[in-house]
């Protein structure tokens, strides 16, 4: 049996693993391009140094030595631990605020201890004492939440425990005729994927932080990953989950459909821990595919990609993902290329020179309109040929070209690399961050433009330089999500949060005014409640607050998250 010390988790202070850095040196284009946008001199600064977390005061722990022994006894003496940095590095998840507070050691109110259950009846006799004794519970998947879902609130006097799921991380059982997949929710993607990839299946469920972030995080988020055109969001994912909750169990059943009275297997999706724990998902599998391949296009410019889009949408083509990303994100993603080492990469690189040179002669602007896009084809070699082909009359029909797929294995590689980026940023006092939203196609465009409007105006109003960028993906029948991009450079520790703030508050904002939602897929937590009132009104507040009061009476689990009292 795995104990707590065989879970992974993430450095204290910022994404993943230790010895994993981003490197700019042997990118020829991102010094420049951070210049140019942001007026940054990269090779002329110095890093911050890495943050220690013995330059810092750790508060010791609230919690009692009689709860301390409780959960002893539960779960044995190696799973509850009070240490400092295991402490610490559950106190925050992953969201600019957090990575930043952690940086400069703002370590006003952590938790008291971290909890490692190993079965549901020991996540029920923790819930329990929790409830009897009146602590705080913060459920906890991978910490990779950028919206504050597990981030202890300040002001909380009560002693709070983190409940982390990591040692619940089996697939259970496998129904191969119903395709459905039985997993307990504390697994991590990475673990998931191999555990079912073993046995021939998958879960097609790839999150951005896939490597950090686990099955009962995605569900307790509603998360979507980035191949929900073939896969479905996580709602569409999970079709059964257990709750445990202090005094009893919740299941839902693993059923196509449902015509139940309103659906309490909902309410639990996106319940952030207010309801109580989810240990168990029943999923949706498929065999692996046996063909996979990523396919790169370009547009002259964003509207005639969005058009493309629109259309591969509309069409009876159903790629794995469509992504489309805007010219600045362009710009940044050519930046972010490796300089040519191998004698192929060199080749490569000069053909994409002369491809360009041809592109502007025929009144293209490679530098500042061109978007790049990738869609992704799975099935049988007929399946994806067929729709490939149709993929690449759709985009011609739009003005664009086919690239090929050289661009799409090294996008499909180097995927989940970027979160490393936010921390290199960080140490060089500049603040990267995302904000992203669910729009119909009809309102798209107008989304896009008014949000790079919002963001530059609030920042000629600050006096700062700011880079945004987006991009298109998660296509559906109606719409898409939108997923901006920002980066900021900061001088002063003091002042960066509210000028942070005052940034995301300006596009969020305007999220609201062209009616999307307050994110497609990033939760509410705490940083995104100042606007869930004007994206499900206040009677879908008020009804929130019941639900969450009348299940919760205590104030117990994670308090505060997605509406406060
Ligand atoms: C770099 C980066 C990229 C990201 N990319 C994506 C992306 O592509 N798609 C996407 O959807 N999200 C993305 N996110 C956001 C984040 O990864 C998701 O919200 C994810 O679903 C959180 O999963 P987790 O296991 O890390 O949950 P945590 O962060 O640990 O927890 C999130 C919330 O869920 C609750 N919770 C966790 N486990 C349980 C459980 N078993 N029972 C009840 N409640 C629970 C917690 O209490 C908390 O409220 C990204 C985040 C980062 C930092």
């Amino acid at each position: 049996m795995i104990s707590a010390a065989d879970v992974k988790r993430h450095k204290w202070w910022g994404w993943g693993l230790d010895d994993v850095t981003f490197r700019f040196d042997n990118k020829p284009l991102f010094a420049p391009l951070v210049k140019e946008k942001v007026g940054l001199d990269l090779d002329a600064i110095t890093p911050r140094p890495e943050p220690q977390l013995s330059d810092y005061e750790v508060p010791a722990s609230v919690l009692s030595s009689e709860d301390a022994a409780a959960l002893t006894a539960i779960v044995g003496s190696e799973n509850v631990r009070t240490d400092d940095e295991y402490r610490v590095v559950h106190s925050f998840g992953r969201s600019v605020t957090d990575l930043f507070r952690a940086r400069i050691g703002d370590f006003r109110r952590i938790v008291d201890a971290v909890v490692y259950p190993a079965s549901d009846e020991e996540v029920q006799s923790i819930l329990r004492l929790v409830v009897e004794r009146d602590l705080v519970v913060i459920p906890f998947g991978g910490g990779s939440s950028i919206s504050g879902s597990v981030t202890p609130d300040v002001d909380e006097k009560r002693a709070i425990i983190t409940l982390n799921l990591g040692r619940m991380r089996r697939v259970l059982d496998i129904d191969d005729t119903a395709g459905l997949a039985r997993v307990q929710a504390g697994v991590y993607g990475p673990d998931l994927e191999e555990q079912l990839q073993e046995r021939g299946w998958t879960m097609g469920h790839f999150p951005d932080s896939f490597a950090y972030s686990t099955l009962g995080g995605w569900a307790a988020t509603r998360s979507s990953g980035m191949q929900s055109d073939k896969y479905g969001d996580i709602e569409g994912i999970v079709r059964g989950l257990r709750l445990v909750q202090a005094d009893g169990v919740i299941d839902t059943k693993p059923i196509p459909g449902r015509d139940s009275g309103s659906s309490v297997h909902e309410m639990v999706l996106g319940s952030e821990g207010r309801l109580g724990v989810i240990t168990e998902c029943t999923v949706r599998v498929h065999r692996v595919a046996p063909v996979r391949e990523v396919i790169a296009y370009m547009f002259p410019d964003w509207e005639s990609g969005v058009r493309g889009m629109h259309a591969i949408a509309r069409s009876e083509v159903h790629p794995v993902f469509t992504r489309l990303s805007d010219g600045p994100e362009t710009r940044f993603s050519l930046a972010m290329v490796k300089e040519p080492e191998s004698r192929k990469s060199k080749a490569m690189a000069k053909v994409q020179e002369g491809l360009f040179a041809y592109l502007r002669s025929k009144g293209w602007d490679t530098r500042e309109e061109m978007c790049i896009s990738y869609v992704c084809f799975e099935g049988t070699k007929q399946h994806v040929e067929r729709e490939k082909s149709a993929v690449k009359r759709i985009v011609k029909s739009v003005g664009g070209i086919t690239l090929g797929a050289g661009p799409g294995k090294i996008y499909d590689q180097k995927k989940f690399d970027t979160p490393y980026l936010r921390d290199f940023l960080l140490g060089m006092n500049v603040y990267g961050d995302v904000s992203d939203t669910g729009t119909t196609w009809s309102r798209l465009n107008e989304m896009h433009s008014s949000v790079y409007d919002a963001f530059y105006r609030k920042l000629d109003e600050m006096g700062l330089r700011g880079f945004m960028f987006c991009h298109m993906s998660h296509s559906y029948h109606q719409g898409a999500c939108l997923y901006f991009t920002f980066a900021v450079p900061y001088e002063s520790d003091e002042r960066m949060l509210e000028e942070y703030t005052a940034l995301k508050h300006a596009i969020q904002q305007e999220f609201m005014h062209h009616l999307g939602t307050v994110s497609h897929h990033h939760a509410v937590g705490t940083e995104h409640q100042p606007w869930i009132a004007e994206d499900i009104t206040e009677g879908g507040v008020r009804m929130l607050k019941d639900l969450y009061a009348a299940q919760d009476p205590g104030g117990n689990f994670n308090p505060g998250k997605i509406v406060t009292p």
